[in-house]
């Protein structure tokens, strides 16, 4: 049943923080601009579920935005990180614990041989592509329209306009000089990577790819374009990048890599490895990773990188994850969710549907049967979206602020907690199509 929100707490702490912070957060997705309304102010979270400022309790399907697959507070994460936490935070030398989780990831990790723990998955995409350029000699790199590889200059690039593929910055500060270096392709099409390729042969480093796409709807890739991709970099000399900093951990431990068994050159990793905590990592064969500093001339350093508190964290989570049938009960729990709410949506006829890659989801509102591009999405159809986002908050469930978003379901939400959040959301999209 829907119940009108409390949010003068949240209110009162949104007006302080205008006067704090531009546009009163501290990452701009949280401020609710495109959905409307102030954000809700977090006081705690504890399995699936969160509390707000004004005591408000949702089953929260953000989990922020990720990294969060236990869930909040996970007993076995919070008394590691409290036991690390007693003997210090930091030291500026390595420490036992980076060994720790980096013999966990690499022993359990058949497609990485070597890693490089940062604090952020976007240094860990920015430190991946100086790498790329280190050992290759060459400057201009690939992305795709419609992935998202965090907030460095050469990153922050869209496609140019026409058929043009030299890319135009899309943030004010990024240098035109340093867009022009990042080659921006629609994914899904292989003849405008053969053609890129050719126009700039021997210039390009590395290809940059979310191989499962989930940063600007949930744009899942046909396998056989990703293989292809991977077949013209080897090709080329040109390395290819899988951004797993969603992916990985997510969609099995081995993240896309695994799931597709596609050899990346490089890996970028951030969000789940953390345990929740701020930790990114890159990863690579021995051969390519000796080109870093101090071994070799690529120079990328960190005062906190592999710090003791979140590399506890790190530990303490991804040892959940390795658990037999880890993954199985996730994507089960995930199917409970999305496959009643689906099934609502078509007996209703409405133009809805929910893609999902294991846990992680995402509410199209659209009648395709494959969104693989970015361009595939309607955003007057995010109209719907605002419209549901609100009547799921009166539900008592928590989605991500943004129709662009995709939702995570972790392994601390129970069958009662999908079985009550599959009604909100039925309940939810009659409301949207009202
Ligand atoms: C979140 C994300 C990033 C950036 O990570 P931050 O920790 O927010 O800097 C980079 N790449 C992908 C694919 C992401 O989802």
């Amino acid at each position: 049943m829907a119940t009108t929100l409390q949010r003068s707490s949240s209110a009162a702490l949104f007006d302080k923080a205008q006067t704090l912070f531009p546009g009163g957060v501290n990452s701009p997705v949280r401020a609710f601009q495109s959905v409307g309304g102030t954000p809700l102010f977090m006081d705690r979270g504890q399995g699936a579920h969160i509390w707000d400022a004004d005591g408000n309790e949702f089953i929260d399907f953000c989990c922020s935005w990720g990294p969060l697959i236990l869930g909040h507070a996970h007993p076995a994460v919070v008394e590691r990180v409290s036991a690390t936490l007693a003997n210090g935070t930091s030291f500026g030398t390595p420490t036992r614990l980076e060994n720790e989780l980096g013999e966990l990831i690499l022993s359990n990790h058949q497609y990485a041989d070597r890693i490089r723990f940062v604090s952020s998955g976007t240094e860990a995409a920015m430190s991946a592509i100086r790498l790329a350029r280190g050992v290759t000699g060459r400057d201009k790199i690939i992305k795709f329209d419609g992935c998202y590889h965090g907030h460095a200059d050469a990153l922050l690039v869209k496609a140019g306009s026409g058929l043009a593929t030299l890319g135009t910055s899309s943030s004010a500060g990024v240098p035109e000089a340093y867009a022009r270096e990042t080659l921006v392709l629609p994914l899904n099409d292989l003849d405008a990577l053969e053609q890129c390729v050719a126009t700039y042969k021997d210039q390009i480093a590395v290809v940059a790819i979310e191989p499962i796409p989930a940063n600007n709807g949930l744009l899942i890739q046909d396998p056989d374009f990703l293989r292809e991709v991977r077949r013209i970099c080897t090709r080329e000399g040109i390395l290819l990048l899988f951004d797993e900093v969603i992916s990985g951990f997510r969609v099995g431990f081995e993240g896309a890599a695994g799931l597709y068994d596609i050899q990346p050159d490089v890996l970028a990793f951030g969000k789940i490895i953390g345990g929740g905590l701020p930790v990114g990592a890159y990863a690579a064969s021995e051969e390519v990773m000796r080109h870093i500093a101090p071994t070799g001339p690529v120079y990328q350093a960190g005062t906190l990188s592999g710090n003791p508190v979140a590399m506890a964290a790190g530990v303490a989570q991804l040892s959940e994850c390795l658990k037999p049938g880890f993954y199985e009960d996730l994507d089960r729990k995930a199917a409970r969710l999305v496959d009643p709410v689906v099934a609502h949506a078509q007996a209703k006829g409405y133009s809805f549907n929910i893609f999902r890659r294991g846990s992680i989801f995402w509410l199209a509102f659209s009648d395709a049967v494959h969104i693989r591009r970015s361009d595939q999405i309607d955003p007057d159809s995010m109209a719907y979206f605002s419209k549901l986002h609100a009547a799921l908050l009166e539900r008592g469930v928590y989605l991500g602020p943004s129709g662009y978003e995709v939702g995570f379901v972790s392994a601390a939400h129970t069958d009662a907690d999908l079985g009550r959040a599959a009604q909100a959301f039925t309940e939810a999209l009659d409301v949207a199509f009202a």
